[in-house]
């Protein structure tokens, strides 16, 4: 298939600087969980991207210095000349797909607590780190700052002879340049504070530096959080933030606007935002420089794309998530199979990995931080040696997924679904407030799966034992999913509560099946990641009274993995929830429940009307207790999950099946030995 021509603006180059991008689709920095640690895995993650088709591909974070140090979370380093080494080798891997390569130098200045170095941490005002804690920052002098002048551009001159093409002066995100940039921040009283010229004067001194360095060969970009969303009395938008373009528009060859301080508010989940989010942040911004510009805004629709461009927003189509979803999204829109792309739900599960410092993980990708590991490829899947039939019992996402890798080994697949419609959990999930996005985990593979000859879907077929024999398929899988506990056993309540039979408790399961659960009711989370919050908020929208009971010490807590902890209990609050913390079930009585406090103990007495329990989910494995043949659990009905770990888990049962075990070790990154100090020195 050939290109729609109403994308071709897409595929223009565009020169950065020197360089000059094969065409406009960004992938801006992005954390990935791989840093240093795991250089394998970061190199191939990267050159995917570029065999995908973007044409500027960056690394995460790359700290210029021990002092800049975020352990235990992976981050890249330019220290030395083997860093260089190291790095050069993702250069070189991405360019080998014709893509631009780009590195985020780094200082974290207040955010970086030094764990792992011991350094002290440095800030252009004495203070608070940015973690509860005891450690405190210590206030920059001008020795200081002109020795981070010095490591900055000693890191530029390393990033060029590493092959780099972009090399970023990092202004974002809180981290050192923008820390001397806010007001907030910075409280000097020399030629670095007060003034706006004198608060910029690190960023353009940087810039100057940069450009000096490596500028002739290298384009300099600074990323810059356009707005710190404190109001005007921090960087904002039409303050600070567009007089620092003003002042320094032509200075850098390429502007990264970001978004400041908290960082949900840059990668924001689509539960609090849509496609394009931040383009009230970057409107406007061309008007102040001639220099190319660059923003992110979960752009996954090329005609948003296109009209982006078109309406002079931005020169590129900044992306992380969408490239994390869907690495080969440019090379799907320049080979007209757009409707393939496989488009980033907005779920914020690769931020989790993140803000649990592991590797990446992604619910619609089930490949990505999997590339050099296992050796998986998010386009292309191995045939299998042995074609067999397979008979796929549950249509959620992991069966989909099961068929669908199946299917494109292959393999003949039948899938049966109980219900009169693909999607399992997702249809449900999708229905609460600001998940509507999530149902394209089905949409792609339903759509994908309709494609192929060798599968067949029946709807409305709830299979028994006795049909899973008669079919007699070679191989039967059982991706039939999970359901909501009705005993209360949760994440801190790990038995069954005591439950009065005469007690009318609620699960989840029975609000989705349409039970009306008055106008009064009372939420007990066990849980804690978004089902409890999201119900809250429906029936709270809906005019009802709801209190929720949690041990956590707030709502919805896991959310904090997802950057979307803040936004659902302010969004909860505003709508007038009634929330107890630190306090877990003990009994339930008839229109009464007896909680205790986590910490005392002390125990009290509420009544309900209607109890809704979001604690815990047990497996739906009847089917397989049932069957005296052999078949495999996956998904939520071997252990309830996320959606992105059934999702993963179907895709896996596909590509390891009837493979020789042997194989299928995943490849681990390994540090070499080296001689201890006295050794190396005697
Ligand atoms: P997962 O997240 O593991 O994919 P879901 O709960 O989303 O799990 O999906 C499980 C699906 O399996 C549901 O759509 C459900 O209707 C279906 N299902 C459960 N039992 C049967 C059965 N016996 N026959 C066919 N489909 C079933
Ligand atoms: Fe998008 Fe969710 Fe994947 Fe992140 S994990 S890239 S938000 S689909």
């Amino acid at each position: 298939m050939s290109r729609n021509s109403r994308y071709d603006i897409l595929f223009e180059p565009v020169p950065i600087g020197p360089v000059t991008a094969p065409n406009r689709f960004y992938q801006t920095p992005h954390a990935t969980g791989m840093g240093n640690a795991r250089p394998n895995a970061g190199r191939a993650l990267r050159a995917m991207k570029a065999e995908g088709g973007w044409g500027v591909v960056c690394t995460e974070y790359c700290s210029i210095h021990p002092s800049s140090d975020e352990t235990p979370y992976a981050f890249l380093s330019l220290w030395d000349d083997a860093d260089a080494d190291q790095l050069a080798q993702t250069a070189a891997a991405i360019h080998a797909h014709g893509a631009l390569v780009g590195i985020e130098l780094w200082h974290g200045g207040y955010h970086s607590n030094n764990r792992g170095t011991r350094e002290i941490a440095l800030a252009p005002s004495a203070g608070s780190s940015k973690y509860f804690g005891p450690n405190q920052v210590r206030a920059m002098d001008l020795d200081d700052i002109a020795a981070f002048r010095r490591w900055h551009r000693d890191a530029a001159l390393r990033a060029r002879d590493a092959g780099f093409d972009i090399v970023y002066v990092y202004a974002g995100h809180d981290y050192l340049p923008f820390q001397f940039l806010s007001p907030l921040a910075n409280q000097r009283r020399d030629a670095y504070g007060g003034s706006l010229e004198n608060r910029a004067r690190l960023l353009r001194e940087l810039t100057e530096d940069t450009r000096e360095a490596v500028g002739e060969s290298c384009a300099v970009a600074v990323r810059l959080a356009i707005d710190e969303l404190h109001g005007e009395s921090g960087v904002s938008r039409d303050g600070d933030g567009r007089r620092v373009i003003e002042y320094l528009g032509e200075l850098p060859d390429l502007w990264d606007i970001a978004l400041g301080g908290f960082l949900g508010n840059d990668s924001c989940s689509s539960r609090f935002s849509a496609e394009g989010f931040q383009e009230r942040f970057a409107a406007g911004i061309k008007d102040l420089t001639s220099k190319p510009v660059v923003s992110v805004g979960r752009f996954t629709s090329p005609d948003t794309m296109v009209a982006q461009i078109r309406r002079g927003v931005q020169d590129f189509i900044g992306a992380a998530r969408p490239s994390i979803a869907d690495p080969f999204l440019p090379r799907k829109i320049d080979q007209g199979r757009e409707d393939e792309i496989r488009e980033c739900i907005g779920c914020n599960i690769c931020r989790a990995a993140n803000n649990e410092a592991s590797p990446l993980r992604c619910t619609q990708n089930p490949t990505i931080g999997e590339e050099w590991r296992r050796g998986w490829h998010p386009e292309t899947i191995p045939p299998a040696r042995d074609r067999r039939s397979f008979l796929v019992v549950g249509g959620g996402p992991a069966g989909l997924e099961a068929s669908l890798a199946l299917a494109g080994r292959g393999h003949r697949v039948t899938l049966a679904e109980a219900g009169a419609e693909l999607g399992g959990r997702l249809l449900a999930e999708s229905s609460l407030p600001g998940l509507a996005q999530w149902i394209r985990v089905r949409d792609y593979r339903a759509q994908r799966l309709a494609q192929m000859g060798n599968v067949e879907i029946y709807l409305d077929s709830e299979l028994g034992a006795a049909d899973l024999r008669e079919f007699g398929a070679d191989a039967v899988v059982l991706a039939t999913g999970s359901r909501w506990r009705r005993d209360g056993q949760g994440a801190t309540v790990r038995w069954p509560l005591a439950i009065d039979p005469d007690a009318r408790v609620l699960t989840p399961d029975d609000l989705f099946a349409g039970q009306d659960p008055g106008g009064d009711v009372l939420i007990y989370d066990d849980e804690h990641y978004f089902m409890a919050g999201a119900l809250a908020e429906r029936l709270l929208r809906d005019g009802r009274r709801v209190r929720l009971f949690t041990p956590a010490t707030m709502i919805s807590a896991w959310t904090e993995m997802t950057d979307e902890q803040a936004f659902i209990q302010r969004r909860l609050l505003e709508l007038g929830i009634d929330a107890r913390f630190g306090r877990q079930l003990k009994r339930i009585d008839p229109g009464r429940i007896v909680s205790e406090c986590v910490y005392t103990g002390a125990e009290q007495c509420d009544d309900f009307s209607s109890l809704l329990l979001v604690t815990g989910r047990e497996p739906v494995d009847a089917l397989f207790h049932d069957l005296d043949a052999a078949a495999t659990r996956i998904g939520d009905c071997l252990v309830p999950s996320s959606i992105a770990d059934a999702v993963y888990a179907g895709h896996r049962f596909a590509r390891e099946f009837g493979e020789d075990p042997a194989t299928l070790a995943p490849r681990r990154e390994r540090v070499p030995l080296q001689p201890a100090i006295a050794e190396a020195g005697s």
